[in-house]
């Protein structure tokens, strides 16, 4: 009888099928959208758009290919490559690209920027995270612009499978997943993966273009030890020391630090691109706590406001350490990034954009100041502006959809 009843309810049953059809459209939809790309508003100092593709033809029509954006002053001098977007998830890292796209006017010498480098990175997350796929700036007059939030690596529907272990470009050993993290695939596989495809297509780009100095963006977690901090290949050190001294003394209370490009450590573009190509090559980090082991929930507000409790927990807890403790014990580190917001332990996405958009003005007046050839650009927002006034300051109003 409790059978029967079961199935004879031809009217609850479709009810429930029609639900099911809906939920199954809303969340058809939901999951496409995360293949369209934030917007950007090209600003007056973009003189052309090329293509990835233009370097690497195999990639051209491939979830790889990306926006090159070309500020070419017409007047001779240096030429610059910086690539922001590496990885998807370290948000500082594609809006300060975005910054420098809307806003920065080349007047001597050429910039090359590319905003979303591993743009297969962005159409999608990482499972289990529970991510947010997309965030929002609010400008002064109350408009909002949205960003992507995506994920570290390549999207497994672009590039499948992974293999067991990684033999990267320059014979490293990794786990599978990182034949799919951009930044261990350098310098590139010509008939490699897709994401090696792309690593070798940036190296070439620098190579064909004679590019003098590559910087590339990005975050990490607060507790992990390289954060903060220029990373230079060895031929990059002397430029990087000169940018450095130039953010402290300008900047009160700037502090940022140096390390060499390691040796051992393979596929990253600080040692790669200075190995493989004759540029300069320098790696800039900002604290994220949205990365982090730490954090609790990925809120929006976490992602723009840099807030998360368990930080400012760790933030204090470490305080209180250092402050009854001697010795080894008074220098304990949990958190190797301070909140750049100490009064309130956060780290607000404008104070990680202004660090990367002063460090990049850094490098560049020391490229002109270090070596003959020079590149001159204006318009970058200055580091005070960007923290008093926000990111939404210096953003163009949304584009129509
Ligand atoms: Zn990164």
């Amino acid at each position: 009888m409790e059978m029967e009843r079961r199935i004879h309810h031809p009217r609850l049953s479709s009810v429930l099928t029609a639900l099911g059809a809906v939920w199954a459209a809303v969340a058809a939809v939901l999951f496409l959208s995360a293949h369209r790309m934030e917007p950007l508003v090209v600003g007056e100092g973009v003189t052309s758009i090329r293509r990835l593709s233009e370097w690497h033809t195999p990639l051209a029509g491939t979830p790889g290919d990306t926006d090159v954006y070309v500020l070419d002053s017409g007047v001779e001098g240096a030429k610059v490559l910086i690539t922001f977007g590496t990885h998807p998830n370290e948000v500082a890292s594609h809006v300060a690209g975005t910054l420098m796209v809307e806003n920065a006017v080349c007047r001597e010498g050429m910039l090359m920027v590319i905003v979303h480098t591993n743009a297969s990175g962005f159409t999608h997350g990482d499972p289990q995270e529970a991510y947010p796929t997309r965030f929002e700036i609010e400008r002064p007059d109350g408009t909002r612009r949205w960003f992507r939030f995506g994920s570290r690596y390549t999207n497994p529907v672009h590039q499948w499978p992974d293999p067991t272990l990684h033999i990267n470009p320059a014979g490293q050993v990794l786990a599978g997943i990182d034949s799919r993290n951009l930044n261990r695939c350098y310098p590139g596989r010509p008939h490699g993966f897709l994401t090696e495809q792309v690593a070798w297509a940036v190296c070439e780009l620098i190579r064909q273009e004679d590019v003098d100095l590559f910087i590339d963006i990005h975050e990490a977690a607060p507790e992990y030890p390289t954060v903060n901090v220029m990373i230079a290949h060895e031929r990059a050190m002397e430029l990087a020391s000169e940018a450095l001294i130039d953010l402290e003394m300008g900047i009160p209370g700037f502090e940022i630090n140096l390390e060499p490009s390691p040796l051992n450590l393979r596929g990253l573009t600080h040692r790669e691109v200075g190995d493989s190509t004759d540029a300069m090559a320098v790696l800039m980090e900002t604290a994220n706590p949205s990365q982090g082991r730490l954090k609790g929930r990925t809120t929006e507000e976490q992602v723009v406001e840099g807030r998360d409790s368990a930080y400012t927990q760790a933030y204090q807890h470490q305080i209180e350490i250092q402050a009854r403790g001697t010795g080894d014990e008074a220098s304990r580190r949990i958190l190797w990034a301070l909140p750049y917001d100490s009064a309130s332990g956060t780290y607000p996405l404008r104070f990680r954009v202004a660090r990367h958009l002063a460090g990049i003005e850094s490098l560049l007046n020391a490229l002109t100041y270090h070596t003959d050839r020079g590149i001159a650009v204006e318009g970058i927002p200055d580091h005070g502006d960007l923290i008093t006034q926000g990111i939404g300051a210096f953003l163009a109003p949304p584009p129509e959809d």
